[in-house]
């Protein structure tokens, strides 16, 4: 993989060349085991690295800018799908694409262009610290979900996310880590038990990630998880092929 300075001057050509793509990995109802959502994650081809990662370009495209742009073409894919399959379609937004209020308003009238009962895109928000208590942000967010958006807190167990972001920025969806799907101690288990209590309590659904295994499966299932995601239903994968599997 190349160095932090290649892979900026490399990225600023990456969208223009239609290296960078949206992939789809499938979210499973938990109770009818049916595909009912996917959540957006971008890869990027390189003509010499191959396929890159976001967690290796992610980080250099928000330090770099470079982010906003990325963000308008991956909301783009994103309810492009969500007009044609009609499901939930969710996207990873970045703490630097909420501050920004051309991104938010962009996106609203976007969304305001298609009907009501199909506005089903759920906006992920992971490193809730770095959102903090801006208020202009939670407004913007007010504005986006009076829309029909969805928000959704990724990553909760890992890092940042807390349950007092969950309130604070009127979260729709928790997202489970990983992290936690796979810790099978007590005090893992408390925390997850918690979580999904609380996050039911106020209407919110509870999405598990990273499920890799049955046992894990079973788990999050007897835990009252809403729905399911991870390599045990299926990996992230192309427009195509999601196409493919959701016409079954
Ligand atoms: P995330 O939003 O938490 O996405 C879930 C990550 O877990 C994805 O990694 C997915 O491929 C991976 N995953 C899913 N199921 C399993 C499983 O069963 N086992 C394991 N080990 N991993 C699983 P990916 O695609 O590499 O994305 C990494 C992160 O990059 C994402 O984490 C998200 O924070 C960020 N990201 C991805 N696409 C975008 C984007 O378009 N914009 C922004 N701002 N961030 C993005
Ligand atoms: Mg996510
Ligand atoms: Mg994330
Ligand atoms: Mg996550």
């Amino acid at each position: 993989m190349a160095v932090r300075s290649e892979i900026s001057r490399a990225l600023t050509h990456a969208l223009e060349r239609s290296e960078i793509t949206a992939w789809f990995q499938p979210q499973i109802d938990l109770l009818s085991n049916r595909v009912v959502a996917v959540e957006a994650l971008c890869r990027w081809n390189h003509a010499e690295w191959g396929l890159v990662g976001p967690n290796e370009f992610i980080p250099v495209a928000e330090e770099d800018g470079m982010i906003a742009e990325i963000g308008r073409y991956m909301a783009t894919r994103a309810m492009a799908v969500m007009t044609k399959w009609g499901i939930d379609v969710s996207v990873n937004v970045s703490p630097a694409q909420l501050q920004d209020s051309a991104f938010t308003t962009w996106l609203g009238q976007l969304v305001e262009r298609i009907s009501r009962p199909a506005r089903r895109l759920t906006l992920e928000i992971t490193e809730g610290r770095h959102i903090g208590n801006v208020s202009s942000v939670v407004a913007r967010l007010d504005r986006l979900r009076a829309l029909g958006l969805g928000i959704a807190i990724d990553d909760y167990g890992a890092g940042q996310a807390s349950l007092t972001q969950l309130k604070r920025l009127h979260a729709t969806e928790l997202k489970i880590d990983r992290a936690l799907v796979i810790d099978d101690s007590p005090s893992a288990e408390r925390t997850m038990g918690a979580a999904i209590a609380i996050a039911h309590e106020a209407g919110v659904r509870v999405v598990a990630e990273g499920i890799e295994t049955p046992e894990q499966l079973e788990k999050v299932k007897t835990m009252g998880c809403d729905r399911g995601q991870g390599y045990l239903f299926a990996r992230p994968m192309p427009q195509a092929q999601m196409t493919a599997l959701l016409a079954g």
